[in-house]
């Protein structure tokens, strides 16, 4: 095996040799000429991507994606105030042990592993719990599945009490659709090693209008991740100069890709996944209704054990994902996000072929569904 092993994770995720190059870039004064054009670019193209509107703001910190969560549930909840935690999987469950860190009282409706949230069943709890805050897992990478949060969270926004929608996408923009203010959410959360190309270290953040006038201002028990000074593109510490080199250049290659092709291209990623999984004898674990385009869970059954698939992929030069929580001794993951293209799953799912029960009718269907990649598929 060669010194680069070929990644198909839901994090961190491959990073294009454009990107890695910008990277390389020297060190010079995050203040000064060189460096604030840039973050200036990075700022302007993260605002349009997110959609965040001419009121919202973004920001960039220095942290990995849960940093970005902590940031989120800090600027906006003081101890003793009331959240909804919805949770269909592990990390719509870590949102909110980190709300709780905080004393925040939080109230959760959680839906099985492999399920989407009940979009009734939310409105229902909200409607006879008022509470000032929502925390939504817009993918929720535990499981592959992609949470209907863009119908979701308008009709949350239009409840008599309006509580703030906090919206972890750290697995899914920019690689899922995602408009927010369209979708009346308040808060966006990515990190950069994701949907974001780059290694990881920056947190994403995008604003809506609402949200920008409801940072607390009373700074008690938070202090480095303010993020006052942060939504005004003025970094109060030294920031990840070269990680926001290499944002750079992967917002311009997410650019010049453009949206339709980049999520065109996860949606038949994720189909060509589940098709290999249908036929190879390792069953989706998802219904294609709610399937992420950016990670697919595919179960093992005995006597194959997803601990012996990982290890003999990784012998062979693959990177593959274990199952998470309950699906720990039962699944495997395949990441698709990010700078992963045809080719690359080709390969990766070429070296599974080793090892399933039906290799060539799984090559089969997921070649015909790299052909003609399925319109229901949304
Ligand atoms: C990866 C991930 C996280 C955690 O992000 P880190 O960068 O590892 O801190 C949180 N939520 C979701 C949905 C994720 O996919």
């Amino acid at each position: 095996m060669l010194d680069t092993p070929h990644i198909l994770l839901p994090g961190p995720t491959p990073v294009p040799e454009r990107v890695q190059q910008a990277m390389l870039r020297s060190m010079s004064d995050h203040r000064g000429n060189v460096f604030e054009p840039v973050l200036a670019r990075v700022y302007a193209r993260l605002a349009a991507l997110l959609h965040v509107g001419n009121a919202g703001r973004v920001a960039v910190l220095p942290a990995s994606g849960t940093g970005g969560l902590e940031a989120a549930i800090q600027n906006f909840f003081q101890p003793g105030d009331h959240v909804l935690s919805v949770e269909t999987g592990l990390f719509g469950k870590r949102f909110k042990e980190i709300a709780q860190a905080m004393d925040i009282q939080v109230e959760t409706v959680a839906f099985e592993w492999g399920q989407a949230f009940d979009e009734g069943q939310v409105l229902e709890v909200l409607e006879r719990t008022p509470v000032k805050g929502v925390l939504l897992t817009h993918n929720e990478t535990s499981t592959g599945v992609l949470n209907p949060v863009e119908t979701l969270a308008p009709r949350i926004r239009a409840l008599p009490h309006s509580p703030l929608i906090l919206v972890d996408s750290i697995s899914g923009v920019p690689s899922v659709p995602f408009n927010l203010m369209q979708s009346q959410a308040d808060v966006i959360i990515a990190a950069s090693q994701k949907g974001f190309m780059c290694p990881p270290g920056l947190a994403i953040l995008g604003l809506s209008g609402r949200a920008v006038e409801h940072v607390l201002k009373d700074r008690r028990g938070r202090h480095y991740l303010d993020l006052r000074p942060y939504l005004d593109g003025h970094l109060p510490y030294t920031p990840a100069v070269s990680l926001i080199y290499g944002l750079d250049a992967a917002l311009e290659l997410l650019d010049e890709e453009g949206e339709a092709a980049r999520l065109a291209r996860h949606r038949q990623l994720a189909q060509m996944a589940r098709a290999f999984g249908e036929a190879a004898g390792l069953p989706p674990l998802v219904g294609e209704n709610v399937t992420s385009p950016t990670v697919t869970a595919l179960s093992v059954p005995a006597p194959l054990t997803p601990a012996d698939l990982r290890r003999q992929a990784a012998e062979r030069g693959l990177q593959i994902a274990g199952g998470l929580g309950p699906w720990h001794h039962s699944a495997i993951r395949i990441g698709h996000v990010g700078a992963v293209d045809a080719a690359d799953l080709w390969g990766g799912l070429g070296i599974l072929a080793h090892m399933v029960p039906n290799p060539l009718p799984a090559l089969e269907a997921a070649f015909t569904a790299w052909k003609s990649p399925s319109p229901v598929f949304s």
